[in-house]
């Protein structure tokens, strides 16, 4: 078995930014010179998640939405008392989504649908530099 370690880098306007890391994992896999195995995505950071999405944009505004209604931004959070930085609801929606992602990949390929998309969601209320870690595991 092989593990190769990697990293990507992206920049987000936070505020819900669902951007597509796809062709960024697919291209990690591609140059790793493993066959078969698993990439696991872990984003470092607990304002930001990874999850998969149809990436259209309805579907996107129709996701960010949602996080309007289940954790709304207006409404009081105690972390907003400990550093002041007004992100208590970034922190609560990031932990609710989840930090990382395991992908299966053949042949190099990722074992993705053909509407599936790897988003990294950013939930902070400020623009960020964002690492994913990619951790490659196979033969
Ligand atoms: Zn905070």
């Amino acid at each position: 078995m092989t593990v190769v370690t990697g990293e990507i880098t992206v920049q987000s306007r936070g505020n819900c930014d669902a951007i597509d890391i796809t062709a960024q994992i697919a291209k990690n896999v591609q140059e790793s010179g493993v066959n078969s195995g698993i990439a696991t995505l872990f984003i470092t950071g607990s304002t930001a998640a990874i999850t998969t999405i149809e990436y259209e944009p309805n579907l996107v505004t129709d996701f960010t939405n949602m996080w309007d209604r289940l954790v709304p931004e207006g409404i009081p959070y105690e972390h907003n008392k400990t550093w002041g930085d007004g992100n208590g609801h970034s922190h609560v929606r990031a932990s609710m989504l989840g930090p990382s992602l395991v992908i299966p990949f053949v042949n190099k390929r990722l074992a993705l649908g053909t509407w599936q998309q790897v988003v990294l969601v950013d939930f902070d209320n400020r623009s960020r530099s964002r690492k994913v870690l990619v951790q490659i595991l196979g033969e």
